[in-house]
């Protein structure tokens, strides 16, 4: 069902009926084009209770959905953010794996080019459709005929509802990613969207990847979770400069300047969330790796001002939680209290965001 419209980001519909639970599963935390050995690319279901909706596919999200008992053929709907590799990986699996054990078209939503990605993907799936199974039934219709891919409008302005049913109300915003000049006009890139999502009487809000946007403020106004990606610049940069041995210092400078335009530092994902009043932020899409960077504080310092920490010593970028203050000591105790928790011990497994 696609019901575009505008429509405003807050206070979530009162149901007739008690809201089935809905749970948030970070199926995927690694974000770059490498596939990682130990932690998964972008992923997330919203499972919402017997049915799932994915936010971005990238590499690994079928084994990912077997660890944490996420039955595939619950698929209910597939979001994309943006089309980056991490991103959107496994969407022809998912295709194929929907046209051999379901029956009747999954909706796929993304922004500009996610018609023809998905639509060439089933096609180019015939060979596997005519290969068939021994076990196979009656002849089923073509991939191409049990998906229903829509591309969303271009550059949108404010919070858009895009997608409903009976279970969740999705919306989606343009946010500011591709910032830098590419090796291509970037009036001819795709564009890249978040998403906001109310399931269960909460409300969600996946960032995708984006710089700093006044847009994601308007979308995570009053979230009860962000799901935020996060990236180290310095980190970056620093890896890049020890792998390419003698790199002139402007290759580091650019680095720097591009992941700052195109991605979120911890410091700017504490001000997206202190100034979006959210009660939960969630840590996803993680460059470098967690796993090969000594020293992981930079993925958290900057989220809070110091000030704002409950207690210093409760900052430990190994700890599973962190427990902060989403306000400042001048809220006079009028903003919420939230927490932001990461899931850096939890690796290529899957992290579960359980009723708060
Ligand atoms: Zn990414
Ligand atoms: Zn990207």
């Amino acid at each position: 069902m696609l019901s575009i419209g505008t429509a405003t980001a807050q206070a979530p519909q009162q149901a007739s009926t008690p809201a089935p639970r809905a749970e948030w599963v970070t199926l995927g935390t690694s974000g770059g084009p490498s596939v990682q050995a130990e932690r998964s690319q972008i992923a997330n279901a919203l499972v919402v209770g017997d049915a799932v909706y994915l936010f971005d596919v990238g590499n690994g999200v079928q084994r990912q959905m077997a660890k944490a008992h996420i039955p595939e053929r619950n698929v209910a709907a597939v979001f994309i953010t943006h089309h980056h590799l991490d991103h959107n990986a496994s969407l022809g699996p998912i295709i194929v794996t929907h046209w051999s054990f379901k029956s009747g078209k999954l909706p796929i939503y993304g922004p500009a080019g996610t018609v023809h990605l998905a639509s060439g993907l089933a096609a180019a799936n015939t060979p596997t459709e005519l290969a068939g199974f021994p076990t196979a039934g009656p002849a089923k219709p073509p991939a191409t005929a049990e998906i229903e891919p829509h591309d969303l409008p271009d550059d949108i302005q404010q919070p858009t509802l895009v997608f409903q049913d009976s279970r969740v109300r999705v919306w989606a915003i343009g946010v500011d990613h591709y910032q830098v000049k590419p090796s291509i006009p970037l009036a001819k890139m795709p564009q890249a969207v978040a998403y906001r999502v109310e399931a269960g009487g909460r409300v969600f809000v996946f960032t995708g990847d984006s710089g700093p946007s006044a847009r994601l403020i308007k979308l995570a106004s009053g979230a009860d979770v962000l799901i935020s990606e996060i990236v180290e610049p310095e980190a970056v940069a620093n890896q890049l400069m020890k792998n390419a041995m003698g790199a002139a210092p402007r290759v580091r400078d650019a680095v720097i300047n591009g992941m700052s335009h195109n991605h979120l530092s911890s410091a700017e994902v504490g001000k997206l969330a202190s100034t979006a009043q959210v009660k939960r932020v969630v840590l996803t899409h993680f460059v470098p790796s967690p796993e090969v960077v000594s020293d992981r504080s930079g993925f958290t310092d900057g989220i809070f001002p110091r000030r704002w920490l409950v207690g210093q010593s409760t900052i430990s970028a190994t700890r599973r939680c962190i427990s902060a203050a989403v306000r400042t000591p001048e809220d006079n105790g009028t903003a919420t209290e939230g927490r932001i928790e990461e899931d850096f011990k939890e690796k290529a497994i899957y992290f579960r965001i359980a009723r708060i």
